[in-house]
């Protein structure tokens, strides 16, 4: 595929195509941080137009600072143990089979962060199974491992053993090219390895006032929809084991939104049960063919 891409030097951002269909032409979307995100006029999907330069990239995801952003906050925050038992209660239902099968699993979290997944799934899998994360940024893998969960400071690039199970949870947005991603995804998949994937369906609203909170830019680089992703998925040889879509919008988040609000952040409030926004949680598995 054809990949057009123009540097700017002096603002050490590039422009680019639309990095699902490749197409040239889009909309402005959203502004944010002095970034501006666009949609893509083919496909919908969401991206940074222009975006950080790679390496600057690569910096926002090891330190958790962007160096070229005008805002102070950083993707730097803490563990949040209500994750935790959010991800063991969905985890728990839409992996049922691998539970109550009394077999050792190997599963590995990329982008694992304070470990919340680790934990999730340790407290599921069958004992002696090896659950291990990623992360590459420093200062969260560290106090990860000062918890006890095995969490190293990797690229999925640089894993060498094969698992059963990988999730990439929260992390889509954070990866200038999933296409190349997923490939990497695959490399570290055992034989009928699964994939568990979960994001926001941004790419799929209409409008960026629908989303329900800030979208971190240029920290968050690509926003997709259901399509992009069940496409990506297709496209490197993946089945879908199943699809739950999770809204946000619910009394609970309403009235966390109104305290966010309430300190000063850029929160929408939106009737509950209105909003088209969703978590995407897919279950795929890698079909034997392809993971030779
Ligand atoms: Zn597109």
């Amino acid at each position: 595929m054809r990949k057009t891409t123009a540097m700017n030097a002096e603002t050490n951002t590039e422009t680019i195509n639309c990095p699902f269909c490749d197409e040239s032409k889009s909309s402005p979307w959203a502004k944010e941080n002095g970034f501006t995100a666009v949609k893509c006029s083919v496909c919908g999907l969401v991206y940074v137009n222009p975006r950080p330069i790679q390496s600057l990239i690569r910096e926002g995801v090891e330190t958790g600072i962007h160096s070229n952003v005008e805002h102070g906050r950083t993707a730097v925050v803490r563990r949040v143990r209500s994750n935790v038992i959010r991800y063991k209660k969905i985890l728990a239902l839409m992996f049922n089979d691998v539970w109550s099968n009394p077999r050792e699993i190997s599963w590995l979290d990329v982008g694992a962060g304070y470990g919340e997944i680790v934990e999730a799934v340790s407290a599921l899998a069958h004992l002696g199974s090896r659950i291990e994360g990623i992360e590459p940024m420093k200062p969260k893998a560290t106090r990860a491992r000062a918890r006890g969960l095995k969490i190293s400071e990797k690229y999925l690039h640089d894993v060498t053993e094969k698992f059963d199970f990988v999730s990439l949870v929260h992390v889509y947005s954070h990866i200038p090219d999933f296409r190349v991603f997923l490939g990497e995804i695959k490399n570290v998949l055992a034989d009928n390895g699964e994939f568990y994937l979960e994001t926001g369906n941004i790419g799929d609203l209409g409008d960026s006032h629908e989303v329900p909170t800030e979208l971190d830019l240029p920290d968050h680089l690509v926003f997709a929809g259901e399509h992009h992703l069940t496409g990506y998925l297709s496209e490197a040889g993946f089945s879908i084991v199943e699809i739950r879509r999770m809204r946000k919008d619910g009394i609970i988040n309403f009235a966390k939104s109104i305290i966010k609000k309430f300190i000063g952040r850029k929160v929408t409030l939106a009737i509950p049960y209105t909003s088209r926004y969703r978590s995407i949680l897919i279950r795929a598995k890698l079909c034997s063919l392809q993971s030779a």
